[in-house]
């Protein structure tokens, strides 16, 4: 079809392009339809509902069929808009970094549970977020919990300059720094709280992942090797390194690896701290260690 969206109005154009994402098997393609309308259009959701009538621009006709052939060859919409919402705040993506994932939000969860008990003190908490990608976590963190001081590290530059971008552009970079280094090994001590939502698919897995993932988000993102657990027996014995007496490391996990991250922690010093937290599918996402006091 020539031109779809060609002196069509908002209804219209947002039907067509529901329809064209629904018949090529898309789940979310009403939700599609409305974010990736509402960006080429400038209209929010209210904007959406009020326009209907609205023929679209020659301008706005084209950009609509662009992100919809983008959305139609398996680009994710936050990757065709640059940005994903996490924990309310709206991040800035780049190639390098992941898409921050709503199961995510479980690691922010369990930090402001253990941290926000916490008696407030003179001296700000000391926070690092191993590969922080976008920031997301970091980010998320600083903005719950005022008295807190982050850095996030990256072994890709770029992902730091997109995360160093996000923490200005969201009010944090006085309370925001960012450092390129292989997991923390550039980091001394001590920290209250070490978060990381590492690589932990297996490699063998990475070809059978959808094409949202495997042809969108970083490999380094994603690749955990042979047993998805590489990260893991990097982490623990720097997380035992950097923590104060008492500090908490959180971790995400894939499916089914909590147990064996128990175990790598365990070998490494660090206990088990209270439940993990579950995501919205029920599986045991994030996982709080604790450093033994003095
Ligand atoms: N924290 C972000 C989030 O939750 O959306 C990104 C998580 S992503 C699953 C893992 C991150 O770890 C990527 O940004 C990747 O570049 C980074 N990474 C991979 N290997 C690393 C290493 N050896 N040292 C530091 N960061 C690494
Ligand atoms: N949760 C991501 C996925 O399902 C994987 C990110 C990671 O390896 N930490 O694709």
């Amino acid at each position: 079809m020539n031109d779809p969206f060609s002196k069509t109005t908002v209804e219209s154009a947002r039907r067509t392009l529901t329809a064209r994402f629904k018949s090529a098997g898309i789940d979310s393609a009403e939700l599609d339809a409305r974010m990736l309308a509402g960006a080429a259009l400038g209209l929010d959701l209210t904007g959406l509902i009020t326009a209907t009538t609205r023929t679209l621009t020659h301008g706005e006709a084209i950009c609509l069929e662009n992100f919809m052939q983008r959305r139609l060859a398996g680009e994710p919409v936050a990757r065709i808009l640059g940005q994903k919402e996490f924990w309310g705040l709206a991040l800035h993506l780049s190639p390098a970094t992941l898409v921050p994932r709503p199961d995510t939000e479980t690691v922010v969860e369990l930090a402001w549970r253990v941290m926000g008990k916490l008696p407030r003190r003179d001296v700000p908490l000391r926070i690092v977020d191993i590969g922080t990608g976008s920031g997301a976590i970091l980010l998320a963190i600083l903005s719950e919990l005022p008295n807190t001081f982050g850095i996030g590290t990256d072994i890709s530059v770029a992902a730091l300059t997109t995360a160093s971008r996000n923490a200005a552009r969201l009010g944090f970079a006085r309370r925001a720094a960012f450092v390129a280094c292989d997991y923390a090994t550039a980091l001394s001590g001590p920290f209250d709280l070490i978060v990381s939502n590492p690589p932990y698919i297996r490699s063998a897995d990475i070809k059978g992942l959808p094409t949202e993932v495997r042809d969108f988000d970083p490999l380094a993102a994603l690749d955990g090797g042979a047993d998805g657990l590489d990260a893991y027996r990097r982490i623990a014995p720097e997380a035992a390194r950097l923590l104060a007496p008492g500090g908490t490391l959180i971790m995400e996990v894939g499916q089914g690896q909590s147990g064996d991250v128990r175990g790598l922690m365990a070998a490494a010093g660090l206990k088990l701290r209270g439940p993990p937290q579950a995501d919205l599918a029920g599986i045991q996402r994030a996982v709080a260690f604790q450093k033994r006091s003095r």
